[in-house]
């Protein structure tokens, strides 16, 4: 079993002197050297010894997020540390039975043939994290990657930099450097990192550098996961219950500061729906974040934009909007000397605006009536299909309906965002949000390779070889 001791290093870094190189060779070599000795009990024990760092560093978890971008702890723990922990019980009960090679029966000519599909490790894997969630998308992954026992390096985002510095020292602290690794850096380590030829990457982020990483990785025929964005809509009918939706769509929306994949991006209300939605929103609102808009500003529940950038980005999509027709309906407080962005409704928006158009990723909440559902469908079906879609109804016909008439990642129905919690659910997009699932059974699906093992008993086989007599052909034509 490998020796699974703490080694202390030097960060990561694309000096150019081929230490990335050297640290990708030696993961080669130790990724064939386990895949005899990576046994059930050496991967549970590896799993175990992860979560126990990150319990022992917790509290260090927690500063570094509120240091980068103001992330409240209970947050931190609800979406961060609980998932990873869900990851590893659930991994930790049931690898025994993923790793048991399936049998598979044949067809009639197949007769005296044993056959399985075992799933092997795909080898070294890499590992690129985003900043909005960087501890639970880096390690969430990472398990999968060890339960299928694969090395790992991982990337985390120069975005949030104390929390991806933290997450270096846990993984240095936990594992050997030929086992898990982390490059910090921006986009030059990235690039770096995807002109090698792992075995397979798993990218979290933009679908536009998904695109970039999807070509890197052509170039050595590696497999990708790309968990990526994009537009999530979420449609609230007549039959909704308003109140619940209001309290639902506040949380999923402006956890996070609106900085999630699956938020929900933007809201269709039926007509008749959308005032009392729209004050049962803004009740919510108060009632969360704070009544007044210097309430919210102190209150320790709400973080903030991970940066000026990300800041700018999202002035320029709300005032854009609004310079051309769309109303202010709650919020639209800014400090950017703080990078806050006040919980924001907006009425009025237009296809045509940026603002439909871009992935919003942030407080930001643009509420569109209709009258026809089916008009609906069609606008959804007319965008790159979503990472999630989520309906509000009581009307079970609506509900078929909409997820018979579209595509997207996932569905939730009555409720938001709690679909990336549950174990046994694929989690992930559909082309252009994403390609492949992570989470549980199907993590470790995606880090491994479904290999065939077929085994000669006695099979009838060999009296199709040539010569070709006619008893053959007659054999051969049935
Ligand atoms: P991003 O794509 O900008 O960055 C993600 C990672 O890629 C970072 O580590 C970054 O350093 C690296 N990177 C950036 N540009 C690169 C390039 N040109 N070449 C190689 N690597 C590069 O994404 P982000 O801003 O960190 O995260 C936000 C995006 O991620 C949103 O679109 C969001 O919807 C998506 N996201 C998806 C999921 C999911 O599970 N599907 C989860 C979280 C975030």
């Amino acid at each position: 079993v490998h020796a699974v001791t703490a080694t202390t290093a030097a960060p990561i870094h694309p000096d150019g002197d081929g230490e990335i190189d050297s640290l990708f060779s030696s993961h080669r070599r130790s990724a064939v050297e386990n895949r005899t000795k990576f046994t059930l009990k050496a991967r549970l024990a590896m799993l175990s010894r992860l979560k126990a760092t990150m319990k022992t560093r917790e509290d260090e978890i927690i500063r570094a997020l509120y240091t980068d971008f103001r992330k409240p702890e209970s947050e931190v723990r609800l979406t961060e540390l609980f998932p990873v922990y869900q990851e590893i019980s659930h991994a930790r009960r049931h690898l025994r039975s993923w790793l048991r090679p399936h049998r598979v029966h044949g067809s009639l000519g197949m007769f005296g043939i044993a056959a399985e599909v075992r799933y092997q490790a795909k080898g070294v894997c890499l590992i690129i994290s985003p900043w909005n969630y960087p501890v639970n998308l880096s390690f969430g992954p990472l398990v999968s990657a060890l339960a299928a026992g694969n090395t790992a390096i991982i990337k985390p985002s120069e975005l949030t930099p104390a929390t991806s510095a933290l997450i270096r020292d846990i993984v240095e602290q936990t594992f050997p450097r030929d086992l898990v690794a982390v490059c910090e850096g921006d986009v030059q380590v990235s690039q770096a990192l995807l002109d090698l030829p792992f075995d397979h990457i798993f990218f979290t982020g933009s679908p536009q550098v998904g695109k970039i990483v999807m070509a890197a990785a052509a170039k050595h025929l590696t497999s990708v996961t790309l968990e990526l964005g994009g537009k999530s809509p979420t449609i609230v009918d007549s039959t909704a219950n308003i109140e619940q939706a209001a309290r639902k769509i506040v949380w999923g929306k402006f956890a996070n500061n609106g900085q999630t994949c699956i938020a929900p991006d933007h809201v269709y209300v039926a007509r008749d729906q959308a005032p009392a939605l729209i004050d049962a929103l803004r009740l919510e609102i108060r009632r969360v974040y704070g009544q007044t808009d210097g309430q919210q500003k102190t209150g320790p529940d709400y973080c903030r934009i991970v940066n000026r950038r990300h800041f700018e980005r999202l002035t320029a999509l709300a005032d854009d909007a609004t310079s051309r027709g769309a109303t202010v309906l709650e919020g639209g407080d800014r400090d950017p000397g703080q990078n806050y962005f006040s919980p924001t409704i907006l009425g009025g928006t237009t296809p045509q605006m940026a603002i439909s158009q871009e992935e919003i990723f942030g407080p930001v909440l643009p509420i569109i009536e209709y009258d026809d559902i089916s008009v609906v469908v069609d606008a959804i079906n007319a965008g790159p299909k979503p990472l999630a879609i989520y309906v509000f109804s009581n009307d079970a016909a609506v509900r078929e309906d909409i997820i018979l008439s579209t595509s997207s990642g996932g569905v939730c129905v009555n409720n938001n965002v709690v679909q990336f919690l549950h174990p046994n659910l694929p989690f992930g997009g559909v082309n252009n949000s994403g390609i492949g699932t992570a989470h549980g059974f199907y993590g470790f699906k995606a880090f491994s390779h479904e290999r065939a093992v077929l085994r000669d008993k006695f099979s009838v086989l060999r009296l199709l070889f040539p010569p070709y007599t006619p008893a053959v052909k007659k054999l051969i034509n049935l």
